[in-house]
C-alpha cells in the first residue's frame, strides 16, 4: 500500500485530479470495486460535504451519493433550503469497500484507519482545489480523516471548528461534523426523525457560516 500521493498531479484542477484518481491504486481497494468515485459539484463551491466512502449504487454509477443515502441526504438538503448544485460532494476514500454476503449482494464495510489515510491526499487535493468556505464532515470516518482518529463526532456534533494546522493545506474553511445519512436509514421511530432532524439542522447551520 503506497498511499494516493504517488498518483496524485500537482495541480488544482478538478478535472484533471478527476481523471488522475481513475487509475489510483493507492490502497487494496480499487480491486474488487468497479472504479473510482470521485466528488462532484460546483469547483467555486462555498459548501464542501464529506461522507465516508461510495455505496454499491455509488459504485456502480460512478458518481457520489445517488443510492439510499444520497436520497436521504437529498432530502435534508432540501429542507435545509441548501441548492446540491451549488455544493461539492465527496467522501473520505474514493473506492468501495464491501463484503460478500450469500448471493452476490455486496455489503457495506468501513474502511480501515490506514485506507482512510492512504486516500487522505485525494480529499486534501480537493479541498485545495475548492477551497471552500465550509466543510461538513459526515459521519466519524469523514470527520476522523481531517480532525484525528481521537476525535469524537457525538462530543462536537453540529459545533462550528476549524482544521488541525498540520499539515498545512493552504485552506482554512469552518468545519462542522454531523450524522452520516446511512446511520439515519439504520435509525428507526423517533429516533430516526431526531436524527434526521439534526442532520438538517446542522446542514443549515454550515450553509449559514459561508462568506456572503
Ligand atoms: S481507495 Fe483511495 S487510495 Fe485506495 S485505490 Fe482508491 S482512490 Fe486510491
Amino acid at each position: 500500500m503506497t498511499g494516493a500521493q504517488d498518483y496524485l498531479p500537482d495541480t488544482h484542477d478538478l478535472d484533471r485530479l478527476v481523471q488522475a484518481a481513475r487509475r489510483c491504486r493507492g490502497c487494496d481497494l480499487y480491486r474488487d470495486a468497479e472504479q473510482t468515485v470521485f466528488g462532484e459539484g460546483s469547483a467555486g463551491a462555498g459548501l464542501m460535504l464529506v461522507g465516508e466512502q461510495p455505496g454499491d449504487q455509488e459504485d456502480r454509477a460512478g458518481r457520489p451519493f445517488v443510492g439510499p443515502a444520497g436520497r436521504l441526504l437529498d432530502k435534508a438538503l432540501t429542507a435545509a433550503e441548501v441548492d446540491r448544485d451549488q455544493i461539492y460532494v465527496t467522501n473520505a476514500v474514493k473506492h468501495f469497500k464491501f463484503t460478500r454476503a450469500a448471493g452476490t449482494r455486496r455489503i457495506h464495510k468501513t474502511p480501515s484507519r490506514t485506507e482512510v489515510v492512504a486516500c487522505r491526499p485525494w480529499l486534501f487535493a480537493e479541498l485545495a482545489s475548492v477551497d471552500p468556505d465550509v466543510v461538513v464532515l459526515m459521519g466519524a470516518t469523514a470527520a476522523q480523516a481531517l480532525l484525528g482518529s481521537n476525535f469524537r463526532l457525538t462530543a462536537h456534533r453540529g459545533e462550528e471548528l476549524r482544521l488541525p494546522a498540520d499539515p498545512p493545506l493552504g485552506v482554512d474553511p469552518s468545519v462542522v461534523t454531523t450524522t452520516h445519512p446511512s446511520a439515519i436509514l439504520r435509525g428507526t421511530g423517533v429516533d430516526r426523525a431526531k436524527k434526521f432532524d439534526d442532520l438538517v439542522a446542522d446542514l443549515r447551520f454550515a450553509a449559514g457560516l459561508q462568506a456572503r
